[in-house]
């Protein structure tokens, strides 16, 4: 590491440099730094394989006390990590969590976070089993989640195949938009559906793992970043290049609703806002009527919102007028 600055690589740049300086000959682990999760073969065959996953949340970075309450920060916490195993199509099943607390922190505040990650925690049936505590100018939130899955059947970022088509579940950029109102109008009437987005994302565990049990996709991810930041992580692992059309990006009716009050562009936000907790995914073409018809069966939009190309093409966005663009900031960086 150089005498440059974070701000200069930004955190991407990051993982890119600790990465390049982590090698493992290990051959049970299946997938370390690179993906959603980390994958370790297990037992003698190696057929089952545990998960790994891991996500921080602080104070004034991820959430604001002034509007968050602690229940849905507890299940929120929970939920961002699911939706990581969700990626891969496995199966959540035991975590442990470690806060950084102040000490001036109300014991009601933190009984009522527990309540919210046991709430979270029990239809998806995962245990909590350990963490750790500490005193904290900042509440500050780790949580290790632990999950298994099927090695022959689990998605990775890698996979995805020129072809391909590039789908994407539920509507894109509600949660964005529901922080940008929370940060600019408070909680208004008639927005709680986007500002809901934005403190109690839903994981996509079911989805997440109907795709990879029936082997029908050949890559996958979760959006957290902001769609198009997340698809060129994809692409990256891929070794391929992709077209998105924004005309086809699937927006809520109220996202269209109250996006005018914000920004000329509706499109903009929507493709590189963060933390819509969807899953992104590529599948060949003969598998789009029985992607459809996953999607009618589970009640969840999946819409097709590009095409995988030769790596040479990069990320070409074709915006609603026609004109390409390949935009320089993609979506949420830290230390940019
Ligand atoms: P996600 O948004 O899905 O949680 P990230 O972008 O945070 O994924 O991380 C991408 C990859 O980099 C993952 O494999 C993650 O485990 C790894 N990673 C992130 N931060 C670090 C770090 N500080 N040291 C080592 N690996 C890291
Ligand atoms: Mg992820």
């Amino acid at each position: 590491m150089t005498g440059r600055l974070l701000q200069e690589i930004g955190e991407f740049g990051l993982i890119h440099r600790i990465r390049k300086g982590i090698t493992s000959s290990d051959p049970a682990l299946v997938q370390g730094i690179g993906d959603d999760v980390a994958v370790i073969k297990m037992g003698e065959t190696g057929t089952k394989v545990l998960l790994v996953t891991t996500d921080i949340l602080i104070e004034d970075i991820h959430f604001d006390l002034s509007w968050t309450d602690p229940s849905q920060l507890g299940r929120k916490a929970l939920a961002v990590n699911l939706s990581d195993i969700a990626s891969m199509g496995g199966i959540p099943k035991y975590f442990l969590i470690s806060l950084g607390l102040p000490k001036n922190l109300s014991l009601s505040f933190v009984s009522s976070f527990y309540r919210g990650l046991k709430k979270e925690a029990k239809p998806f049936r995962v245990e909590l089993i350990g963490g750790d505590t500490s005193l904290s100018k900042k509440i500050v939130i780790n949580i290790c989640l632990l999950g298994e899955g099927i090695k022959k059947d689990l998605l990775f970022r890698r996979g995805a195949r020129v072809g391909d088509d590039l789908f994407v579940s539920g509507t894109l950029g509600d949660a964005a938009l529901g922080l940008r109102i929370l940060q600019e109008k408070g909680k208004i009437r008639g927005a709680e559906g986007l500002i809901k987005k934005h403190l109690s994302p839903r994981p996509r565990i079911e989805l997440g793992q109907v795709i990879a049990k029936h082997h029908w996709a050949t890559a996958m991810i979760d959006v957290s970043d902001g769609v198009l930041i997340d698809t060129s992580h994809l692409l990256q692992e891929s070794g391929v290049g992709a077209r998105v059309w924004e005309s086809r990006i699937p927006l809520s009716r109220l996202y269209r609703k109250w996006i005018s009050h914000f920004s000329k562009d509706p499109f903009q936000l929507s493709l590189s806002g963060g933390e819509d907790y969807e899953l992104l995914f590529t599948a060949p073409p003969e598998l789009r009527e029985r992607i459809s018809s996953l999607a009618r069966s589970l009640g969840i939009p999946i819409t097709r919102i590009g095409e995988i190309l030769p790596i040479k093409k990069g990320l070409q966005i074709i915006k609603t007028d026609g004109k390409h663009d390949s935009p320089s900031r993609l979506g949420f960086e830290h230390f940019r």
